[in-house]
């Protein structure tokens, strides 16, 4: 479904990815973990298509999304965007809507639902978050961990077909990382939606990707199942990575 290939970028003189090669069939869920300033949210960005590549191609369904500026222009604009839905650390509600017009939003504007549609969908997406009773209130009312279950239901509300899902817990209290981690959890195991990860939570990743990426300096260096990268990694930089966390 996604693939990149030979992907470049570049900020100024500083390298952030490195001929980086990924292709991600369709409904598997990714983990991609990695030191700080590997290049792990430059990644998803690209295939948001927030970011241009500086060389390469990243494609989805065979359609290019950042090998130039035109095909990226088409791509945030044009329908291709919608399928991708990107949850960031920091949940970036709108503070002036409610939690029920946060997530009608984009079903308004951009799919032109009608409101009624609109509402009916952002009531169910809110009850797979568990939040149903929170529709009338403020962002700013809500715990972290709240807030940022209105924000996957925003993206989900959109049903896109990859979700993408940058260290959604890292800005939490440990409370509020349980609950965000379910609703992930849940998500993946309820639906055959494509997910693709960043976390620093090696037991989630265990539990919710198919799949393991380990990233350093603009590099994917592993790549396997949980059991091979996370349990049993070969690799000596990712055995030493996870003995720092853990
Ligand atoms: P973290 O775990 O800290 O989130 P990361 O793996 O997500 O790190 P990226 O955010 O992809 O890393 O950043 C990779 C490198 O690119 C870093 O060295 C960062 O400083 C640099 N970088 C990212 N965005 C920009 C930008 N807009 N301008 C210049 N440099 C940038
Ligand atoms: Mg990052």
């Amino acid at each position: 479904l996604i693939s990149l290939a030979q992907v470049v970028k570049d900020y100024g003189d500083t390298r952030v990815l490195d001929h980086l090669n990924l292709a991600i069939p369709e409904g598997q869920k990714v983990a991609l973990i990695g030191p700080s300033g590997s290049g792990k949210s430059t990644v998803l960005r690209l295939i948001k298509g927030l970011e241009t590549v500086s060389n390469g191609t990243v494609t989805m369904d065979g359609a290019a999304v950042g090998s130039g500026r035109r095909q990226h222009r088409w791509f945030s604009r044009g329908p291709v965007r919608h399928q991708v839905g990107m949850v960031f650390q920091h949940f970036n509600l709108f503070p002036h809507l409610t939690v029920e017009q946060n997530i009608m939003e984009a079903p308004l504007r951009v799919l032109k639902l009608d409101v009624a549609q609109a509402r009916e969908r952002a009531h169910y997406y809110l009850q797979m978050v568990g939040l149903a009773h929170k529709a009338p209130a403020w962002p700013a009312t809500l715990s972290g961990g709240q807030q940022q279950r209105v924000a996957i239901a925003r993206a989900l509300a959109m049903q896109p077909r990859v979700m993408l899902f940058d260290e959604v817990t890292s800005a939490l209290d440990p409370e509020s990382v349980g609950e965000v981690l379910k609703v992930i959890r849940d998500v993946a195991h309820g639906q055959n939606m494509t997910m693709l990860l960043v976390t620093h939570e090696m037991s989630f990743a265990r539990d919710v990707a198919d799949r393991v990426l380990f990233m350093e300096k603009g590099k994917i260096i592993d790549d396997g199942t949980p059991e091979q990268v996370l349990v049993n990694p070969l690799n000596p930089r990712t055995r030493q990575f996870l003995n720092i966390l853990t």
